[in-house]
């Protein structure tokens, strides 16, 4: 039998009612905040990522996948990637279509997506090698802290909204290019003399991208990382007057937060402002739920115009793990039947298909059943489907014209017409 590849899964009918909740509440918000929908392509250039997210990052020199397409005229064939994310494509798309064409100053570009990505990481709970983000991106000539905040805002609410209430907001600056390759500068001189006590992984990011050190979860490193400077204790005045305006703007917003100089992020592109929301129940190991930032210069990395830019994703795989246990199961319960129909005798089917279709034009969730049982395996599946009510058409009742409805809860049974059916459950 062949099964789904490693890393990669089926969501099943019982847990889509979860994913639904999530993308419609994120929807409701992205109205809210005026941010437009855009898709982007899953396949893209291989260099978009290679210079968007960073060659020295994980996700490019180990995460991607990667291939020739050898369709192409040219015998050489063409990289391409499936997208390990999907900020450098949107910045692509702001700028293949001139988005930032007759701007006023201060104008901004909000756009949001939903959608699978995809890394080669070693698979864990939730940590898949397809996974699906939602994510937004604010784009302009403006790098205001306060669109920072007001982005942080709408999580805030979005996360509210959906009951998700234990989490921690941890921010900090990761200063701009310039001030990030001096302080890499430091970090491995910081590095160097215990470089033998560090482990392999270590090493290798000491060699390629020293600021990665502090993603190291090896309880030897921890204890070395704890001692070395932080970007935030070097920031420029700039930079620092922006993390304390941006910080300002959070408490005048009265959203909480905590500041985490070892918080650097995976991606290259990252500049002043970083943050991560981490959520507390139901998520393991791997409970990072949101994460975002500045990301001022990335456009002119993908060869457009200066521009500033500021955004988020969050994994929809861990969100839905997120959702407190009671959230999920009204969720679930709500996708239930409103009817499941059980039809005695072939001349009652024959009826039952009218009777069935006015229900549903009315808005009514309705089964039916379509083959011949006994009244007791009947009511059984009727149970199975979780069904609220069960129909009953009989040759009796094809006569009368009035049905019994039967509470699968209560299991009270009343006999209706079709047209009082319909006034009653809609009202509940
Ligand atoms: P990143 O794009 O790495 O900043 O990740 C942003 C968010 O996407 C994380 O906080 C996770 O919620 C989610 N995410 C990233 N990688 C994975 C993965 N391999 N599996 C599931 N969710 C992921």
């Amino acid at each position: 039998m062949i099964q789904t590849i490693r890393g990669t899964r089926d969501i099943l009918p019982e847990d889509i009612p979860l994913w639904h909740r999530i993308e419609d509440v994120a929807r409701e918000a992205f109205r809210r905040y005026g941010f437009a929908e855009i898709r982007t392509p899953i396949i893209e250039k291989t260099e978009l990522f290679a210079r968007g997210v960073g060659e020295s990052t994980d996700i490019v020199n180990k995460e991607m996948y990667t291939f020739v397409d050898r369709a192409r005229e040219d015998r050489d064939g063409e990289s391409i990637t499936l997208r390990p994310e999907n900020t450098a494509s949107v910045v692509r798309a702001y700028l293949q279509h001139k988005m930032f064409a007759d701007r006023s100053p201060g104008e901004l570009t909000r756009l949001y997506y939903v959608g699978p990505m995809f890394r080669r990481e070693r698979p864990q709970a939730g940590r898949y090698r397809q996974f699906y983000q939602i994510g937004a991106e604010v784009m302009g000539d403006s790098d205001d802290p306060a669109i920072e905040a007001e982005v942080i805002e709408m999580l805030d609410w979005f996360l509210r909204e959906l009951g998700i209430t234990e989490t921690t907001l941890l921010i900090n600056s990761v200063g701009d290019a310039t001030l990030r390759e001096e302080y890499l500068g430091r970090l491995r001189v910081a590095i160097e003399p215990d470089l033998s006590r560090y482990c392999a992984d270590c090493h290798h990011r000491y060699k390629t991208n020293a600021l990665r050190v502090f993603d190291c979860k090896n309880p030897d490193c921890r204890p070395l990382i704890a001692g070395l400077p932080t970007i935030t204790d070097s920031l420029d005045g700039a930079s620092r007057e922006h993390f304390e305006q941006f910080k300002a703007h959070l408490d005048a917003r009265g959203i909480t937060y905590t500041v985490q100089p070892e918080m650097v992020r995976g991606l290259d592109y990252y500049t002043r402002t970083a943050f991560e929301i981490i959520g507390s129940t139901g998520l393991g190991a791997q409970n990072t739920i949101v994460g975002g930032g500045r990301y001022d210069g990335l456009a002119e990395t993908l060869g457009g115009p200066p521009t500033k830019g500021f955004g988020f994703a969050f994994g929809l795989d861990r969100m839905v793990m997120a959702l407190p246990e009671t959230i999920s199961r009204d969720l679930r319960a709500a996708g239930a039947p409103d009817i499941f129909v059980v039809c005695m005798g072939e001349a009652a089917r024959q009826h039952a298909y009218h009777v069935v279709r006015e229900l549903r034009r009315a808005g009514l969730v309705v089964i039916l059943d379509f083959a011949d049982r006994k009244m007791k395996k009947a009511m059984a599946l009727a149970d199975k489907s979780r069904a609220r009510h069960a129909l009953i058409i009989g040759e009796n009742e094809v006569n009368e014209g009035r049905y019994a409805l039967k509470n699968l809860t209560s299991g009270e049974q009343e006999s209706l017409a079709v047209s009082d059916i319909i006034i009653k459950l809609q009202r509940n």
